[in-house]
This record gives structure tokens, sequence and C-alpha cells, in this order.
């Protein structure tokens, strides 16, 4: 370790983010040293990446799993469990860098810990943005911490941006950004066979390797929904200045339409690691471990208007950014709870759109006000849906 080199924290490191980002330090073992990691609920994994990248912190999240992980480790590092230690070791003076690669809400209070330390966070946890954007973007810019998302379609707008851009302000010059998208395992699926869809099938994504709760939303194009709400969030824009063009190859990542008419876009091989070394780097550009993209042998770019019918999500999504306040939260748990049952089979594919929708339609919004209101909203919303499960089973 030189004396430059960056002290990174992963948040899910057992998941599909924590282990690019792992590949990606291990491949530089003098520009980071990997200074705390946690897990949720796979403690043999968490064990083997502690004796591997040898962390100072392990938080498992999940407490009831203390004891076990305490077993195989804590000879050689401090073990710590519990939501509260997840938000400690995002506030570590030592910490660098925090990448955040918890899937889902959970994510959100360590997001929070880490912009109100003015830490630099790397934010691949869309679900933190989509529940409580405004309080992270506004306790980002009070405490001068800097995001940089990973997720591939951000971080290629956040590319073709200025190097003097700040997430949370609205880019200057620029007519709209365009979110690509993959269009999903199911864009050329006869609609009528949607029912029949195991999550098996689901998750198998054509072009990207991810976790299973991701790859349903894919599937759903709610990941798409949520991309839209966590760049209104990142680029301070308005749904209208966000579009969305279905590209099947995933070669392009994100485009930034300028006022002059002209078009910058990010383009690599459909790999996370890409983003991952990008926000690690920054501002340097370091190895990914990637292919480089070769376009001589790229298939022709194709690019297609979403279709919100066959994908009723998308469009759920930019209802809750028209409506504001509250309703992002909402639909974000609401999701959390449909695609979890439907990976348990209790539901089928075309439910989760509709349970989603209902619980929009039955819930009263309001005004963010504090991150207790969003947790006691989070888990009644919660409740509601898993009632709502029920009947769709
Ligand atoms: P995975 O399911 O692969 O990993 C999720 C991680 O979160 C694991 O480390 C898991 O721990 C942990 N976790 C799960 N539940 C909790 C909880 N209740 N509290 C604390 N930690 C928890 O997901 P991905 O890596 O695919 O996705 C992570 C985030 O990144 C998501 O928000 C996703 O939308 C986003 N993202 C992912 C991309 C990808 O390519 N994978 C691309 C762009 C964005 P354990 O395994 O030990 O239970
Ligand atoms: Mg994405």
């Amino acid at each position: 370790m030189t004396q430059n080199s960056k002290n990174v924290v992963i948040l899910g490191a057992t998941g599909s983010i924590g282990a690019s980002t792992l590949a990606i330090i291990e491949q530089h073992p003098d520009k980071f040293k990997v200074l705390a990691i946690s897990g949720h609920s796979n403690v043999n994994k968490l064990a083997e990446l502690a004796r591997q990248f040898k962390p100072k912190f392990v938080v498992i999240s999940d407490s009831s799993q203390y004891t076990q992980l305490s077993r195989l480790i804590s000879d050689e590092c401090t073990v710590l469990a519990g939501a509260h230690e997840l938000a400690a070791i995002c506030q570590l003076d030592s910490a660098d860098l925090i990448v955040a690669g918890i899937v889902g809400a959970a994510g959100m209070q360590p997001v929070l810990a880490s912009v109100k330390a003015g830490k630099t966070l790397l934010l691949a946890n869309k679900e933190a943005l989509v529940l409580a954007g405004e309080l992270v973007m506004k306790a980002a810019k009070d405490n001068g911490a800097k995001i940089i998302p990973l997720d591939s379609e951000h971080n290629a707008i956040y590319q073709c941006l200025p190097d003097s851009y700040q997430c949370g302000n609205t880019p200057r010059n620029i007519d709209k950004i365009i979110l690509t998208a993959s269009g999903g395992p199911f864009w050329n699926r006869e609609a009528s066979t949607f029912d029949g869809i195991s999550p098996e099938e689901a998750c198998a994504h054509p072009n990207w390797d991810m976790g299973r709760k991701i790859s349903v939303d894919s599937a759903t194009l709610m990941n798409k929904g949520l991309e839209i709400i966590e760049a209104h969030w990142l680029f301070n824009l308005s749904d209208d200045d966000i579009d969305v063009h279905v590209h099947p190859q995933s070669i392009v990542h994100s485009m930034v339409c300028y006022q002059d008419g002209s078009v910058l876009a990010q383009l690599g091989e459909p790999d996370m690691r890409i983003p991952i070394a990008n926000g690690l780097g920054m501002p340097e550009r370091i190895a990914s471990g990637a292919n480089m993209l070769n376009l001589l042998q790229s298939q022709d770019l194709q690019f297609f208007p979403p279709d919100y019918e066959k994908f009723p999500c998308l469009a759920l999504a930019k209802e809750a950014i028209q409506a504001g306040g509250t309703s992002m939260a909402v639909l974000n748990a609401a999701n959390e709870i449909s695609v979890d049952a439907f990976l348990k089979k209790s539901i089928s594919f075309t439910s989760i759109a509709k349970i989603n929708a209902e619980i929009m339609n039955n819930t009263a919004l309001a005004g963010i006000e504090n991150v207790e209101q969003l947790l006691q909203l989070d888990a009644e919303v919660r409740a509601n849906a898993r009632q709502m499960v029920k009947h769709y089973a």
C-alpha cells in the first residue's frame, strides 16, 4: 500500500456489485486498500472475502448471524453487526470512498450516513435515491459530499458532462439526456405469454450478469423506471428532460444531448467493472479488466422507443416523479415486495405491475419530511403490499 492509496468501504461486498468492485481492487493493490466490507446473509462468503482482502472491519447487517461470523474471522478483523454499525463504517475518518452496493431500501441509511459525513459516495444502490433522493441530495450538498453514480447509464451521463460537474446540479447547456435500456429478456416476447414467465427466465438477462432483484426489475422495465427517478435526483432534471431509448445491444450506455445539437455518448462492453473503475479511479482512468469494445465486430446499434403498455412499470415511475413527495418511496416499497413474491413463485410476472399500481393508487401522498417518516411509510407500504400479494397468489 502506498501513501496515496485510497481506503475503500464496500457495502454489499457479497453481491454482484461487491464482486465487481473487489475484482478491480485486486488488480490495483498499490491504489486501494479495503478498509471495511459488509454482507447481510451470506456469512461464508463474507468470511472468505475478509480472509482474502483483510479489511479492518467486517459488518454483518443481519445481527442474528454475528456469532457465526465472529467464530470464523474474529481473530483477523473487528466483526460488527447491525444497521447502526453499517452506518458507522461509512463515517470512519480514514474512509476515502464508500461503494454503495446494497440492494433495496436497506441501503438508504448507510447512503445517508456517507453523505452526511461528506464522503465520496460511489452509488450503485438506486433504491436509496428512489426512496430518499430529496434527503440524500440535500445532505450531500450541505456536507460537501461527492456522489459518483455507478449505475452504468448514470455513470455514462456523468462521463459525458464536464469534469467540473457535481451531481445534484442541473447540467448546463443541455437539451435532455437519453437513458438507454436493453429492453430486458422479454422485449420481443408476446405480451399474452407474460403470465407464464418464471423467475429463472426473468433472471436470465441477455447482456448483464446481475443480482436477482435488479434482474427482475430489468425484465419488467421497472429498473428503467427506477433509473429515470435516479436520474431525476442525480442530475436535477424533470422527467420531461429524461428520455428512454431501448437499445438491445447495450453498447451505448446513455447520452447527453447539448443545446448546440451535439450528442455525447459513452460506449463500452456491458460490464459493470467499467463504470465502477471509473468511480474508483477518478480523476485517473484505471484498468478495469473488462474487454475493450471492438466496434468493427459489433452488431448494428439499434434504438427503439419504449413500449409503456407492454411494460407498465415504466409508466408508473414517470407518474411517481410527477406526483412527487412520497410517491417514489411508495412505488419502491411496493416493488420490492412484489418482486420478492414473484421470485418466491407466489405471484405471476404480470402481477408485479398490478400490485405496484394498486398500492400507488391506494396510498395517500405526502411531502417528504425526514428519515423517520420515510422508514415508517416504507414499513406500512410493505405490510400493505404483503397483504395484496395474498390476493394475487
Ligand atoms: P445482489 O443481490 O447481488 O447483492 C446485494 C447485496 O446487498 C449483498 O451483499 C447482500 O448481502 C446485501 N443485502 C441484501 N439485503 C440486505 C439488507 N437487508 N441489509 C443490508 N445488506 C443487504 O445485488 P446487486 O449487486 O446486483 O445490486 C446491488 C445494487 O446495485 C442494487 O441496488 C442494484 O439495483 C444496483 N445495481 C446493480 C447492477 C449490477 O450489475 N448488479 C447494475 C446497476 C445497479 P448477502 O448477499 O450477504 O445477503
Ligand atoms: Mg442501469
